[in-house]
């Protein structure tokens, strides 16, 4: 079998991956930042991660997959100061700030489940580090690279440029960023340079979230905690970073900046970068109104969607793509990725259910077997080139017609060798399942019925309320959590469910 060759954005090219401790592979994402739902944009970078994830650990590697969450923070968008997110969003949805960060916690926990993404190995908050972020910072001025404006700490972009390439990832100039000024915009003139960016901010008064610090009360920049956490559980130099294309800059490129400034040499080795999702050939985001949210992605409750789709269904279009390329989301789009998804299904059932019968002495179709192990043994290949899915998820749909045509009689079981069947059952359960992450969605086939046993179900425990009889409306609610589904009470007296 080939090597696994990773197409590094450091050095725009692919390069044959070496783990920094043999049979040992430190891999961190950026994770969400969770002062609101996770919508389609999110899907991309944790489905194409998590199969990073799953592939490597197929190789044999030990992986410590690290992707933090955001919850606190300043944000600053290409240069520009951004408002606290976090803050903004709790006071509208009067909510303690925590408060908010632990609801679409958990809510980007429950998508990611849908979406069978496997959980990383340590999901570090940024308001749990805030005294490694601290020290980094206090190591970044130490050595020079930092300085102190009225309780703000900044780093000094211009410095490092002198003596290291910044703009490696983006390829950005640093002189073409120095030209174009921000200075208009609120609190730039605290800045020696434009280009700076904020490794500590001090609080205003009316900023909830705050910590002390040698600086006086303030919060981290945003930057920061992704140096400081990925620093702490994967040491000073790890093998993978990833996260979407958007991420490379400013973010990625001032992650560089702080870590190799703090400790002296490159943070990770191979930087990895998934391509962007576009609506109906256009960038999603405010501009457009076209946001959707995961939540309603699954419902079809959005003016753009004609109705919802499954996570696999979803799972499944990303997977059909190279994470390098863009994606065009539409309706139809997805409507024929999940008429492939079926097929692909249909066929793997089949296959399970297939036994070998033996050839009581009638030859093998050479050419046929040839071609079916060269699919398979392909597979494998296509991984390695990049983690191309899109290529194993074509070689799957030719392998499909094959397994039918078993089934139907066209093609006799003894024109594949033994071996040759076997390996086509185990590719299959090793790509779709183990690898690409697919899984059959027993609920999600029959959405509309399971809705309808749920509607009796709340309707009947509505009756038993309205007669005071609680044991029977508790059994009802219990018994249904038991089986994974949960009820809630609206405010305004209806029922609504989810399944977990
Ligand atoms: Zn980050």
């Amino acid at each position: 079998m080939s090597e696994l060759k990773i197409y590094n954005s450091l050095h725009r090219q692919k390069e044959v991956f070496t783990s920094l401790y043999p049979g040992h592979v430190g891999m961190y994402v950026c994770g969400p930042t969770v002062s609101g739902e996770s919508h389609l944009g999110h899907a991309r970078p944790y489905i194409t991660f998590d199969v990073v994830y799953r592939y490597l650990q197929y190789l044999g590697y030990k992986v410590r997959y690290v992707r933090n969450i955001t919850d606190a923070g300043h944000f600053e968008e290409e240069g520009r100061e951004a408002e606290d997110k976090i803050a903004k969003r709790a006071q509208l949805e009067k909510m303690e700030p925590m408060e908010l960060v632990q609801k679409y916690t958990n809510l980007f926990h429950w998508a990611f489940h849908r979406f069978n993404c496997l959980e990383p190995s340590i999901e570090p908050t940024a308001t749990g580090h805030i005294i490694e972020q601290i020290e980094m910072i206090k190591t970044i001025m130490e050595k020079g690279y930092a300085y102190e404006r009225n309780g703000s700490v900044y780093f000094d972009v211009k410095k490092y440029a002198e003596t290291h390439d910044y703009g490696i990832l983006s390829g950005r100039v640093l002189e073409d960023m120095l030209e174009s000024s921000n200075r208009e915009l609120e609190n730039q003139e605290e800045k020696i340079n434009n280009v700076d960016f904020a490794l500590w901010k001090n609080a205003p008064p009316e900023h909830l979230m705050r910590w002390p610090s040698p600086w006086g009360e303030g919060f981290p920049g945003w930057h920061i905690e992704c140096s400081a956490m990925s620093s702490k559980y994967l040491g000073k130099q790890f093998d993978i970073h990833g996260g979407g294309m958007d991420l490379q800059f400013p973010h990625h490129e001032c992650e560089i900046a702080q870590s190799e400034i703090a400790h002296g040499e490159l943070m990770a080795r191979y930087w990895m970068h998934n391509n962007m999702i576009t609506i109906n050939g256009r960038k999603m985001g405010k501009a457009y109104n076209n946001t959707i949210k995961l939540t309603e992605l699954f419902t079809g409750n959005h003016h753009l969607l004609e109705r919802g789709y499954s996570p696999m269904t979803i799972r499944f279009f990303v997977l059909q793509t190279h994470y390098r390329s863009t994606l065009d989301f539409s309706n139809e789009a997805l409507q024929a990725a999940e008429k492939g998804l079926h097929r692909l299904w249909s066929a793997y059932e089949v296959l399970q259910k297939l036994t070998y019968t033996p050839a009581n002495g009638q030859p093998v179709n050479e050419e046929l077997d040839k071609q079916v192990r060269d699919w398979c043994h392909e597979c494998h290949e296509f991984l390695n080139d990049d983690f191309n899915t899109a290529k194993v998820l074509a070689n799957l749909f030719e392998l499909a017609p094959v397994i039918n045509s078993i089934k139907g009689g066209q093609v006799k079981m003894h024109e594949l060798s033994e071996e040759t069947f076997q390996l086509l059952q185990k590719t299959w359960s090793t790509f779709l399942i183990e690898i690409l992450g697919l899984q059959p969605e027993t609920l999600n086939t029959d959405n509309s019925k399971l809705d309808g046993v749920i509607q009796l179900l709340i309707e009947m425990r509505k009756e038993a309320k309205s007669r005071k009889d609680y044991a029977a409306s508790d059994k009802i609610r219990n018994q249904l959590l038991a089986v994974g589904i949960q009820l809630k009470d609206e405010k305004d007296g209806s029922m609504t469910y989810s399944i977990q």
